[in-house]
C-alpha cells in the first residue's frame, strides 16, 4: 500500500496528492486486507472457546472501520470539493465494492450474534459505561436496520436495494450539479443589469473572465469588467440570488427563477425517475426490515418518533401561517405603492420583500458587506470560543512542532484548537523559577485539543454548493498520536473539515460577507466544535459520531444565535478598510431585520419537512410523478400562502433527502432548532449577556462539558437536561422568531 496517497498513518490526508487514478486500485487493495481482518475478527466472534469481551470486540471493530471511513472519507471529500470526471468516474468505478464491504460488516451474523452476547451478559453489561452501553446498542440497532435478520431471498433483495441506492444517490446529486452548471446566462448592457449591486456585478465580470466557451474551448469575455460587462450569471447560489432581491429587470429574473426551480427536472439530467425509484426502494426496504414506511424506519434512530415530530411541525405551522400571510401583504402593498400594478409572481417576491426590507430597516446585505470581512470575522468568532468554552484557535502554520498540513485548494486554511491556555500560564507563572527553561512558548498557548480546516469560498466548477462540516478523523484512545511533539500520546485528537460557498476575495478586496454567510459560518463552526471539543475517547461515540440525526443541529443553530450578541458582533464588524465599527444603527437595524419575514421563512422550512415526511410515508401509493405533484400540491395548501408555479420542480435538486442523509429527517433542523433556541435562552436569563459576564462563562462552560463533550456517548435528551435542567420547551425559539403571539 505504499505510494499510494489514500494511505497514511497521519491524521491529515494527502489531499493535495490524492487523484483519481488513486481510488480504484488503493480502495480495492484496502477493502482486502480489511476483509481479511474482518474474517478474522468474525472468527473470534464464533470461536466457543474464549469469553467475548467488550476489548476483544468493539476495538477490532473500530480499526476497520476507521481505516475506511478516513481513506473513504477523503475520497467522497474530494469529490464535493474538487470534482472533474475523471474522479468521479473512479468513485463510481469503486462505490459498489465500497457498499458490498460495509454490508459485510453491517450483515455480519457473528458479530450480530457476538454484540448480542455482550449485552445479555449481566456482568459484562454491569461493566460497561454509558458510552460503551451506547455502542452495543447503536450497533445492534444498525444490525437490524442493516437487514442481519434477512435470510435467503430478502437479504439478497435488501442488498440489492442498498446497492442501488447508493448509485441512485451519487447520480442526484450528480445531475444537480450538471443542470447548475449546465445554465449560463450572458447580459451585454448595463441596462440588463440594472440595480445589482457591484459585488454580484464583480463575480459576474469574474465569471465571465473564467467561462470557456464549449465549443470553440476558448476564453471568450477574457476582458469582462465589472462595470462594462459582460455579465455572466449561472444558478450558483451567489450569482443566482442577488439577481432575485435586485435585479429591475424584471425578464432577468423570470429566466433565471424559472431555471432555478426546474433545476434537474428535464432532459438527461430529470431526476424525477430517480426520486420514484428512490422512495419505491426506500419503501420496499422498510417493508422488508418490518416498518409501515421508511418514514417510521428513520425515526427508529432518531431522538423524535413521526408523532412527535409531525406534532412539532403542525405546531410551528400553525404559529407562522398567519405571519407568513402578514409579510405577503406587507410586500404586495409596497410593490403597489411603488407603481407596480402587475400581480406579484414568484420572481417579485423577494426582489420586492428586499425592497420592504430596506424601506423597513433601510439595510441591505450590501450596506453591512464591507463590515463582515472573512479574516476579521475569523477573529471575531474564535474570541467567541475563548470567551465560551476557554479554547484559543490559531492558524496550524503558527506553530513550528507541527508539519505543514496539505489541502486541496490554494484558499484552504488549516488552524488549531487549544485549551487551557490560562490554567497552562497560571501553572507556568506559579512555578516559574523551576521550569522557566523547560516551558516552549506553545505550552503557553495551551495544549492542543483539535485541528480544522476551512474551504469558504464558492468554486462552482468543481465544488458543491451549500455549506457544510464533516469529520476527517475522530477522537480516540485507540490511535496514539504519532504526529510531531506535543501532542497528547494517549488519543488521536479530532480532525474535522468546514466548507462553505461564500462570496471569493475579489482583486485586491478580502471576502465581504453577507451577514446571512457569517450565521452560515458559525453554524458549521458549531457542528466543528461539537466534533473537536469531545471528550469521550471511545472513537465509536466521540465528536459528532453517534449522535441522534434530529439532535445534531443543536449546537450548530444555537452558535448562529452569537451573531446577534452585541459583544460578539462588535468584535468583528469592522469596515475592511477604515477599520470603523459597525454603525450603532445598522446594529440594530440588523436585530430588528432577523425576524423580518419570520414566519415565511419558519413556513417553507415547515414545507420542506412535512414534504419529506409526507412522500416517506406515503410512497407505497406513489408511482408517477404526477403522484408526486399531487402531493405537493395537496400539502402546499396548508404550507404557502402563493401556491407554487405549476412547473416548480424544486424536489428534483433536494438533495438532502434524495442524495444526503436527511431523508425523513428534514424536520431535523427543526426539532434541534427547538433546542438550540432553548438552550442559547439560557445564557439570556436574568439578562446575564449584558450584565453578568461571569455567569455567561459558567453558562458557556457547562455547555462545552454537556453539549459539546459528551457527544453521542450519552442520549440527546440526557444531555440536554444536564445542561438546561430541564426538558426542552419551544418557547424561545417562538419567542426569537417573534411569533409568541402568533401562536393563539
Ligand atoms: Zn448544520
Amino acid at each position: 500500500m505504499t505510494g499510494n496517497p489514500l494511505f497514511t498513518d497521519s491524521p491529515f490526508p494527502k489531499f493535495d496528492a490524492i487523484q483519481a487514478e488513486h481510488v480504484v486500485p488503493g480502495i480495492r487493495q484496502l477493502l482486502a486486507e480489511l476483509g481479511e481482518e474482518f474474517s478474522q475478527l468474525e472468527a473470534t466472534c464464533s470461536s466457543s472457546s474464549t469469553k467475548l469481551t467488550y476489548e476483544s470486540l468493539i476495538p477490532p471493530l473500530e480499526r476497520i472501520s476507521d481505516r475506511l471511513s478516513r481513506a473513504w472519507g477523503s475520497v467522497g471529500h474530494l469529490k464535493a470539493v474538487k470534482d472533474y470526471e475523471a474522479f468521479r468516474n473512479a468513485v463510481e468505478e469503486i462505490q459498489p465494492e465500497r457498499v458490498e464491504f460495509s454490508l459485510r460488516i453491517a450483515q455480519s451474523r457473528p458479530l450480530y450474534e457476538a454484540f448480542q452476547s455482550l449485552k445479555d451478559d449481566p456482568e459484562t453489561w454491569a461493566s460497561l459505561n454509558t458510552a460503551q452501553r451506547r455502542i452495543v446498542d447503536g450497533e445492534l440497532r444498525d444490525f437490524v436496520l442493516g437487514g442481519v435478520a434477512l435470510q435467503g431471498a430478502d437479504k439478497d433483495r435488501f442488498n440489492e436495494i442498498q446497492k442501488q441506492l447508493a448509485k441512485l444517490s451519487t447520480d442526484f446529486s450528480n445531475n444537480v450539479l450538471d443542470a447548475t452548471k449546465a445554465f449560463t446566462k450572458v447580459c451585454t448592457t448595463p441596462a440588463e443589469v440594472e440595480g445589482l449591486p457591484p459585488s454580484a456585478l464583480a463575480l459576474a465580470a469574474q465569471n465571465a473572465k473564467t467561462y470557456t466557451c464549449p465549443v470553440q474551448k476558448t476564453l471568450i469575455y477574457e476582458h469582462a469588467t465589472a462595470e462594462n460587462g459582460p455579465w455572466l450569471f449561472t444558478l450558483d447560489f451567489p450569482s443566482y440570488f442577488p439577481i432575485q432581491t435586485h435585479a429591475k429587470n424584471r425578464a432577468l429574473r423570470e429566466e433565471t427563477y424559472r431555471a432555478f426551480v426546474t433545476r434537474a427536472s428535464t432532459g438527461q439530467s430529470d431526476n424525477t425517475p430517480k426520486i420514484l425509484e428512490i422512495l419505491a426502494l426506500r419503501q420496499e426496504k422498510a417493508t422488508l426490515l418490518g416498518f409501515a414506511n421508511y418514514a417510521e424506519l428513520s425515526m427508529a434512530s432518531k431522538m423524535a418518533d413521526l408523532g412527535r415530530a409531525n406534532q412539532l411541525m403542525e405546531q410551528l405551522r400553525v404559529a407562522s401561517f398567519q405571519a407568513a400571510e402578514k409579510d405577503l401583504e406587507e410586500i404586495e402593498a409596497l410593490a403597489r405603492t411603488s407603481g407596480f400594478t402587475e400581480p406579484l409572481k414568484h420572481w417579485d417576491i423577494n426582489f420586492y420583500a428586499e425592497k420592504l426590507k430596506e424601506a423597513k430597516y433601510a439595510i441591505s446585505d450590501e450596506m453591512t458587506r464591507p463590515y463582515f470581512s472573512l479574516p476579521t470575522v475569523l477573529e471575531g468568532m474564535f474570541g467567541l470560543a475563548e470567551r465560551l468554552f476557554g479554547v484559543t484557535v490559531e492558524p496550524s502554520g503558527a506553530d513550528p512542532s507541527l508539519p505543514p498540513i496539505p489541502t486541496w485548494d490554494k484558499d484552504v486554511m488549516t488552524f488549531c484548537i487549544r485549551e487551557g491556555a490560562a490554567a497552562a500560564a497560571a501553572s507556568s507563572s506559579s512555578s516559574s523559577s523551576s521550569s522557566s527553561s523547560s516551558s516552549s512558548s506553545s505550552r503557553g498557548r495551551g495544549e492542543k485539543k483539535a485541528f480544522f480546516y476551512l474551504d469558504p469560498y464558492s468554486r462552482p466548477a468543481e465544488k458543491r454548493g451549500g455549506a457544510w462540516m464533516d469529520e476527517v478523523c475522530s477522537q480516540s484512545r485507540l490511535f496514539p498520536s504519532q504526529e510531531g511533539q506535543d501532542m497528547p500520546a494517549n488519543v488521536r485528537l479530532p480532525v474535522a473539515h468546514m466548507v462553505c460557498n461564500q462570496t471569493p476575495p475579489i482583486g485586491e478586496q478580502p471576502s465581504l460577507m453577507t451577514f446571512r454567510e457569517v450565521e452560515t459560518l458559525f453554524h458549521e463552526f458549531g457542528h466543528a466544535l461539537q466534533h473537536m471539543l469531545t471528550t469521550q475517547e471511545e472513537g465509536l461515540v466521540a465528536g459528532i459520531r453517534g449522535v441522534e440525526w434530529d439532535a445534531v443541529e443543536l449546537p450548530s443553530q444555537f452558535m448562529e444565535n452569537w451573531c446577534y450578541d452585541r459583544k460578539t458582533l462588535y468584535s468583528f464588524a469592522k469596515h475592511w478598510e477604515t477599520q470603523e465599527p459597525l454603525p450603532e444603527e445598522m446594529f440594530e437595524k440588523l436585530n430588528k431585520a432577523k425576524n423580518f419575514r419570520a414566519g415565511s421563512i419558519m413556513l417553507r422550512q415547515i414545507h420542506f419537512s412535512c414534504i419529506d415526511l409526507k412522500l416517506h410515508t406515503e410512497a407505497a401509493g406513489i408511482k408517477t410523478g404526477e403522484d408526486i405533484l399531487a402531493r405537493e400540491k395537496e400539502l402546499s395548501k396548508t404550507t404557502m400562502v402563493i401556491p407554487p408555479l405549476a412547473e416548480d420542480r424544486f424536489l428534483c435538486s433536494f438533495a438532502h433527502i434524495f442524495a444526503g442523509g436527511y431523508s425523513a429527517g428534514y424536520y431535523s433542523y427543526k426539532w434541534a432548532e427547538v433546542l438550540s433556541a432553548d438552550a442559547f435562552s439560557a445564557f439570556e436569563e436574568d439578562n446575564a449577556l449584558e450584565e453578568d459576564e461571569e455567569r455567561v462563562r459558567q453558562t458557556g462552560r457547562r455547555f462545552k462539558e454537556t453539549v459539546l463533550a459528551r457527544g453521542g456517548g450519552q442520549h440527546p435528551l440526557d444531555v440536554f437536561v444536564a445542561f438546561r435542567g430541564r426538558e426542552p420547551s419551544t418557547d424561545a425559539l417562538l419567542r426569537h422568531s417573534g411569533l409568541l403571539t402568533a401562536q393563539n
